[in-house]
C-alpha cells in the first residue's frame, strides 16, 4: 500500500509537473479536455485488477459480476445519449475503434474513401502509413478553395470508384459535415457510411451539433475529445452490425477489455446527459467563434490572421499561415513560450514541410472545462493575437495568460 510519491519518486515527480503545467499553462490542442475527478478516481480503480474477455453476461472468466454491471451501465448510456441501437465501450482508443469498425464493415483490399490527411482527415481514414492506408485501396476527396469538404468530389470519386465505406469524420475542420448528403452519396454507390465523430461528439451529446447516429451505418468516437471523459474509445451502430462489431472488437483485435477505464466511461456519460455539460459545450463553441472573430479582424491584429474557412461552427479553428513569415512550429513555440498549448496543423496546399507547417489547430474544449466565459475568451484572443505580432512582449502576455489561469482554478483539490 506505499502510496506514489514514496514508491517511486521519478514518476510521482513527473506527475506533479505535469498537473502544474496543465493548471498553469492555457491548454488549447482541440483534441483535448479535461476529465472531472470522478472519472479519474473510477479510472484509478481496482477495476484496473480484472480480466473480462468477453461481453457482460458472457465472460470468458470468473468474478467478473461487478465489472459487468458497470459496463453495462456504460452501454446504456452511450446508446441513450446518442439515440443508438448499439454500443461497443470497450476499445481502447479511438484508432482501436476504428480499425475495429473498418474491418467489421470492410476486407483487406476493398476501397475506401475518406478526407485526405492534408485537408484534415484522420490517419486511420487511409493515411499511407496507417492500417488503414496499408491494408486498404484508399481514395480521398478534399476540401475546395473556400477551405469546406468538397461534396460534388465526394460524389464523383463515389461513382468512379464505389467504395464498400465511406468515411465523414475529421480532425482538423472547422465546419460541420452534411452527413445526410453523404447518405444520400453513399445510397447511390451501395457504400457503408462511416461516421468518426471523435472530434465533435460531446457537441452532438448537447444537442448542438447534427447527429451522425441518425445518418450512419457505424459511428465511431473517442470519449476524451470534446465529450471530456477518459482516453478511449467507443463504436455505436444499427442492430444490424452487433454481432460483426462486437466480434471485430473482440476477439478481433483486443483481448481483456480496460474496465477501469469503461467504468470511467460509463461516469462520464453521465455527465454528458448533464445540463451543465450542455451548457459548456455551448461556451466552447461561443469561444473558437470570438476567438475566430476576433482573429480575422485587422484592428486586433494589425493585419488580420488568416483563419480557413473565414470561421468556425465547432470547437476548434484552424490559423492559416501560408502567407506569413511565421511558420506553424514557430508559432506554435511562440504560444508555448507564453503559456498557450497549441498544435501546428498543415493546412490544405501546404508549402511547407508536415513537421514545420503553415497552420495552427486551436481548441476550447478545456478552457470552456475549465469555465472560461465569453469575455476570458475574448482576452484569449487578444493575447494569441499579439504573440502573433512581430516584437511581441512575451513577459507582458505570460503574465495576462497567468491572470487568467488564476481566475479558472484547475483540480483546485489536487497536490
Ligand atoms: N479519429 C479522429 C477523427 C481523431 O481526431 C483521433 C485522434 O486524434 C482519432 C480517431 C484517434 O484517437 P486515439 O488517439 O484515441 O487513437
Amino acid at each position: 500500500n506505499t502510496p506514489l510519491h514514496e514508491l517511486d519518486p521519478d514518476v510521482a515527480a513527473a506527475v506533479d509537473a505535469e498537473l502544474r503545467r496543465q493548471q498553469s499553462t492555457l491548454e488549447m490542442i482541440a483534441s483535448e479536455n479535461f476529465a472531472p475527478v470522478a472519472v479519474m478516481e473510477a479510472q484509478g480503480s481496482v477495476l484496473t485488477n480484472k480480466y473480462a474477455e468477453g461481453y457482460p453476461g458472457r465472460r470468458y472468466y470468473g468474478g467478473c459480476e461487478h465489472v459487468d454491471v458497470a459496463e453495462q451501465i456504460a452501454i446504456d448510456r452511450i446508446k441513450d445519449l446518442f439515440g443508438a441501437e448499439y454500443a461497443n465501450v470497450q476499445p481502447h482508443s479511438g484508432a482501436s475503434a476504428n480499425q475495429a469498425a473498418l474491418f467489421a464493415i470492410a476486407q483487406p483490399g476493398d476501397t475506401i474513401l475518406g478526407l485526405d490527411l492534408a485537408h484534415g482527415g484522420h490517419l486511420t481514414h487511409g493515411m499511407r502509413l496507417n492500417f488503414s492506408g496499408k491494408q486498404f485501396n484508399v481514395v480521398a476527396y478534399h476540401v475546395d478553395e473556400a477551405g469546406l469538404v468538397d461534396m460534388a468530389e465526394v460524389e464523383r470519386l463515389a461513382k468512379e470508384h464505389r467504395p464498400k465505406v465511406i468515411i465523414a469524420g475529421w480532425s482538423a475542420y472547422p465546419r460541420q459535415l452534411d452527413f445526410a448528403e453523404f447518405r444520400r452519396i453513399a445510397d447511390e454507390v451501395e457504400a457503408y457510411l462511416w461516421v468518426d465523430m471523435a472530434h465533435f461528439a460531446g457537441l452532438v451529446a448537447a444537442g448542438l451539433h447534427p447527429n451522425p447516429v441518425e445518418y450512419a451505418d457505424v459511428v465511431t468516437s473517442t470519449t476524451h475529445k470534446t465529450l471530456g471523459g477518459p482516453r478511449g474509445g467507443i463504436i455505436l451502430a444499427k442492430k444490424e452490425f452487433a454481432k460483426k462489431l462486437n466480434s471485430s472488437v473482440f476477439p478481433g483485435f483486443q483481448g481483456g477489455p480496460l474496465e477501469h477505464v469503461i467504468a470511467a466511461k460509463a461516469v462520464s456519460f453521465k455527465v454528458a446527459a448533464s445540463e451543465e455539460f450542455k451548457e459548456r459545450q455551448q461556451r466552447t463553441l461561443d469561444g473558437a467563434r470570438i476567438i475566430a472573430e476576433r482573429l480575422v479582424r485587422d484592428d486586433v491584429t494589425e493585419h488580420g490572421v488568416s483563419v480557413l474557412s473565414g470561421g468556425t461552427d465547432v470547437h476548434l479553428l484552424l490559423v492559416d499561415l501560408r502567407n506569413s513569415e511565421l511558420d506553424g512550429q514557430q508559432a506554435e513555440d511562440r504560444l508555448h513560450e507564453v503559456g498557450i498549448t497549441v498544435n501546428r496543423n498543415a493546412v490544405p496546399n501546404d508549402p511547407r514541410p508536415p513537421m514545420v507547417t503553415s497552420g495552427l489547430r486551436i481548441g476550447t474544449p478545456a478552457l470552456a472545462t475549465r469555465g472560461f466565459q465569453a469575455e476570458d475568451f475574448t482576452e484569449v484572443a487578444d493575447i494569441i493575437a499579439e504573440t502573433l505580432k512581430p516584437g511581441f512582449d512575451a513577459e507582458a502576455l505570460k503574465a495576462r495568460v497567468t491572470a487568467l489561469a488564476d481566475k479558472h482554478p484547475l483540480y483546485p483539490g489536487l497536490k
